[in-house]
């Protein structure tokens, strides 16, 4: 008899644009796994009654998405130790007795992108940003051991926040790295940095603004930009006329979901196997 199909979503509002589906439901067709995925898009009030019935619907695991990275930690009954110290979850299990598990796999996705680029270890790193997205790079980053991180965001406090955190995440492992927030993006100072990583929502339409004047960038320094639709947004765009080094974020949303993938069904592929079904899927799935 044909095994019961097993259940796994993305938890999120609104839905609307997501890749997720395609990406997974691809590497289940390939790798030949009975799995589906489904987009759970919920109101913060069902967000209870949703989680304690995972089990009970049939759901093995969740992705989780914004607004509720952060919402969800605390109704879970096992948080991984990084996920604990970023402060957000992006994956969830439900156990055989259905424990709920979670774990973040933005920062590992980001890693694995950084870490191909060589630019990690000692880097100098302005980040744009301080929200979900944001915490999983600079906590990357610190982990990783890069020397120097300025951060800017529009909301000054939640810059602060994020750099006593990664002051916090250096601490607890023992590294050394200077970590700043600035109030004015005027005060940034490119020219002394290997990395500038873009994790604003700003160049996701086509009339944002570039944040950084074009002359401030310079040959040595490598652009990032998370954002992955646009796939290059003016900022990457502004980098490839100056001859940068730029890559998006479409590396980092595959190697979040394949490492998710692997923690849903515990199959015993490689990263890189799971990652290329799930590029190729999301290729033909973008604009
Ligand atoms: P988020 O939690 O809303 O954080 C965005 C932060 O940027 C907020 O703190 C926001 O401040 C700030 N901000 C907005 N406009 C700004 C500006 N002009 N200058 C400086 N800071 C500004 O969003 P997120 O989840 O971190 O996502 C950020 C971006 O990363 C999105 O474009 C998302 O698509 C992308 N992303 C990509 C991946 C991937 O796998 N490639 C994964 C996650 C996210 P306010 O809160 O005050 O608006």
């Amino acid at each position: 008899m044909e095994k019961k199909i097993k259940k796994y979503g993305l938890l999120g509002f609104s839905l609307k644009h997501s890749f997720s589906p395609a990406m997974h439901n691809a590497a289940f067709e390939k790798f030949g796994i009975n799995g589906q995925y489904f987009l759970f898009e919920k109101k913060n009030s069902q967000l209870d009654e949703f989680l304690k019935n995972l089990k009970k619907e049939g759901i093995t695991g969740i992705n989780v998405t914004v607004p509720y990275k952060e919402e969800v930690l605390s109704r879970l009954d096992w948080v991984s130790e990084d996920a604990a110290s970023i402060g957000a979850v992006n994956t969830v299990v439900a156990g055989p007795k259905g424990l709920l598990k979670g774990f973040n796999t933005d920062w590992t996705g980001f890693l694995k992108e950084i870490k191909d680029f060589g630019r990690c270890k000692n880097a100098k790193v302005a980040l744009l940003g301080a929200g979900g997205a944001a915490r999983a790079v600079s906590y990357a980053l610190v982990r990783e051991g890069a020397q120097k991180l300025v951060i800017f965001d529009i909301n000054s406090s939640k810059a602060a926040a994020l750099a006593k955190d990664g002051q916090r995440w250096a601490a607890e492992k023992n590294l050394k790295i200077e970590i700043k927030k600035i109030d004015n993006l005027g005060d940034l100072n490119l020219a002394e940095k290997d990395l500038l990583v873009n994790a604003t929502p700003m160049g996701l339409k086509e009339d944002d603004p570039l944040l950084i004047e074009k002359n401030k960038l310079h040959p040595n320094l490598m652009v990032y930009d998370l954002i992955y639709n646009p796939s290059l947004t003016k900022l990457l765009g502004a980098a490839k006329e100056k001859g940068l080094k730029f890559v998006n974020g479409l590396g980092m949303l595959v190697y979040q979901g394949a490492q998710s993938f692997l923690i849903f069904t515990g199959a015993q592929l490689s990263l890189e196997e799971v990652a290329s079904v799930m590029r190729g899927a999301l290729l033909k799935e973008l604009p």
